[in-house]
């Protein structure tokens, strides 16, 4: 048998990098469910409850709330195609890489965009954004609620009511918030909020659970254009994954199993004491990090517990430091993107990874690494 047929080997890692994190036991045994037709009436029930189970999560009673088939991305991608036109004025906050992703996509629809940044590590200043509100009439507002390339989250509570109120459609990202932080769809009025898998569901990359309220449907269904995506065409989705079950794309399957098998953890933990968790595993993390003379780049009010990004101590190696952790110690870690680039390193304790052994495991190996 030649090498490159041989049964592949992947070694063991502890992922406390930015996604994907660590899958619990139960999620893996539940990919490995035979495969049954995506059209099976067992299957539609498995559908059924993964919208039910994702409504519970995005605190929502939105209908139209399911897995996008694809990543984070792709979720992203379904959260603007359906909804802009060439031409539509979109207020898009950015202080990172995930707000920069947002804007490109928004240019290549042709949107009219209105930037409003922060420095990276910042959050956005919310009055400025009431600001661009009064002057023109917008018809999104779409910022990252938790920024994965900087570990700020960002306060967005009141700015939903406030888009609603000058006539846009409130758009947020809460790939890597949802499961680690509280995300109130209804409560905080957010119309239309796609999120990933391997962030803090701690499920398999593939899938983007995404909602999206009637008043952002009403939005969808006035379009002048023609959705200029075939895959992501929301109007088609809604009849696949609603009573009519017209088939549009197969559901991959076996990424629904995970899915729905996470969120159950997720259930079984509640969703409190899943977000207490968070919180006091990154409390942990800072201190144990303090006792090595390692501190933080964002304000202690701003910081994301999922994604906790800090200071690479002068004089250390970046590259080689995060080389050891994964070679001698099995630990990922992530590092920082962009003009972030050999500044931080991005800690993540995100879902099944955030517990206090690894982030001893963590402390223990950094100290002994940063002593060589
Ligand atoms: C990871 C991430 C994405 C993109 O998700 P992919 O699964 O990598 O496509 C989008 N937004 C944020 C905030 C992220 O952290």
């Amino acid at each position: 048998m030649p090498e490159v047929a041989k049964e592949m080997e992947v070694p063991k890692r502890i992922l406390l990098g930015p996604g994907p994190s660590n899958v619990h036991p139960r999620v893996l045994k539940a990919m490995s469910m035979p495969l049954i037709g995506h059209l099976d009436p067992e299957f539609l029930k498995i559908m059924d409850q993964t919208m039910e189970l994702l409504r519970t999560v995005f605190q929502t009673k939105n209908r139209l709330t399911i897995p996008v088939s694809g990543t984070g991305s792709a979720g992203m991608e379904a959260a603007f195609v359906n909804f802009i036109e060439e031409g539509d004025k979109v207020i898009v906050a950015i202080n990172g890489v995930f707000g920069e992703r947002v804007a490109d996509l928004l240019r290549r629809l042709k949107a009219q965009i209105t930037e409003v940044r922060a420095e990276w590590g910042r959050p956005i200043d919310v009055s400025r954004i009431e600001e661009e509100l009064k002057k023109d009439r917008f018809k999104a507002v779409a910022i990252v609620h938790a920024e994965t390339s900087t570990g700020v989250l960002q306060p967005i509570e009141g700015l939903g009511k406030l888009a609603k109120e000058n006539g846009a459609l409130f758009i947020v990202d809460t790939v890597t918030s949802l499961g680690g932080v509280p995300v109130k769809v209804d409560e905080w009025m957010i119309d239309v909020s796609y999120s990933g898998t391997q962030k803090c569901l701690s499920c398999p990359p593939g899938i983007s659970p995404f909602t999206v309220n009637e008043r952002a449907i009403e939005v969808m269904k006035g379009r002048k254009t023609k959705i200029p995506s075939w895959y992501f065409d929301l109007t088609m989705i809604e009849k696949y994954w609603g009573s009519e079950r017209v088939y549009h794309h197969t559901a991959p399957i076996s990424m629904i199993y995970a899915l729905r098998e996470a969120l159950r953890l997720i259930i079984e933990e509640g969703l409190e004491a899943r977000f207490k968790r968070h919180f006091e595993n990154y409390k942990f993390l800072s201190e144990k990090l303090g006792e090595i003379g390692i501190n933080y780049l964002v304000e202690e009010k701003y910081r994301l517990p999922s994604l906790n990004s800090v200071l690479i101590p002068a004089g250390v190696n970046d590259k080689d430091v995060r080389k050891r952790l994964l070679d001698q110690y099995d630990i990922e870690i992530g590092g920082g993107l962009g003009v972030l680039g050999g500044k931080i390193w991005r800690i993540g304790l995100m879902g099944y990874s955030s517990n206090k052994d690894n982030i001893n495991l963590l402390v223990n190996a950094l100290k002994d690494i940063l002593k060589k």
